[in-house]
């Protein structure tokens, strides 16, 4: 099979520091190579493309962190660190933005009617459950604030068994607001996950949150993207991992293609090149578009 030699970082274009945030002091370091920047969290509740009839089944976004340590080869939010000039591709599992105080502004702006039947998806562009929430609980703040409003509809979307920290809390707010989980998990292999999510939590360790949390009657649903051509793809281990979700106590699954976009190209072709160079030919196109763009 004709393999192809997917572009990697040092023959992309840079790109100018677009970014106008402060970055903040960096805080104590935080395992082998990433560190935690405190910042006042000014905004915390972001309108989403849905609200505007882009498709999304959420209308608000809440993001407790910029940036995740957890450093999914794919992740789509990466450009997020792009858009502050951070041009070193691993910056976004590296710097970590803490947005301190992000708790107070979203009790500040739920008082406001503009938010009245508002769906607000927490963990869209970060996982509220990565590593810094052991430390900061930022994510357990917002919610706690949440916890006192009512009629709200929420989700939580998390690759950590660390939510299960906050397993009262949640039982908490789903008494008073409509409250859903979603499970990431794209594979039962945990040497894909491994390659691909470095820091993410094993496939079992996440199957036994989704049983954890139904048990407890927490409406919980497997996130099962995306799906990568080459790599996790194989229908029948689409269904294993459907089945297995589904035994453990998902209510529901929801499947998505891959959002590739520019921020994420480097870190995922190079663990394409290193671990599924056979899969290289089904990116040559967008590589291409890439890397040209
Ligand atoms: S856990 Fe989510 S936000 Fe974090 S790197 Fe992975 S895909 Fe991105």
């Amino acid at each position: 099979m004709f393999v192809t030699q997917l572009p990697l970082l040092s023959d992309l274009p840079t790109r100018p520091a677009t970014g106008t945030m402060p970055l903040g002091p960096p805080v104590g370091d935080h395992g082998a190579d990433v560190v935690y920047r405190e910042i006042p969290c000014k905004t915390i509740i972001g309108r989403s493309p849905g609200a505007a009839g882009g498709g999304y089944p959420f209308s608000h976004t809440v993001n407790p962190y910029r940036g995740c340590e957890i450093g999914c080869t794919y992740c789509y939010a990466r450009y997020t660190h792009a858009y502050l000039g951070l041009d070193d591709p691993f910056a976004f599992e590296r710097q970590v933005f803490v947005k301190l105080g992000a708790d107070r502004r979203v009790a500040h702006d739920l008082r406001d009617d503009h938010f009245a039947g508002a769906e607000i998806a927490i963990g869209t562009a970060t996982d509220p459950y990565q590593p810094a929430e052991r430390r900061y609980r930022v994510t357990r703040r917002i919610l706690e604030k949440l916890a006192a409003f009512s009629g709200l509809t929420l989700s939580i979307t998390t690759k950590s068994p660390l939510i299960l920290d906050d397993l009262h809390l949640l039982l908490r707010l789903a008494r008073k607001s409509t409250l859903t989980v979603h499970m990431s998990l794209i594979s039962l292999d945990a040497d894909v996950i491994r390659r691909l999510e470095p820091k993410a939590a094993t496939p079992q360790k996440r199957l036994e949150a989704i049983a954890c949390l139904a048990r407890h009657g927490i409406r919980v649903g497997l996130f099962l993207m995306p799906i990568i051509p080459g790599i996790n793809d194989d229908p029948r281990q689409i269904e294993r991992l459907e089945t297995a979700a589904r035994r453990a106590g998902a209510a529901f699954v929801c499947k998505g293609r891959m959002n590739l976009r520019k921020a994420a190209w480097p870190v995922f072709a190079r663990m394409l090149n290193t671990h599924y160079p056979e899969a290289a030919n089904h990116f040559a196109a967008r590589a291409e578009r890439l890397t040209r763009a």
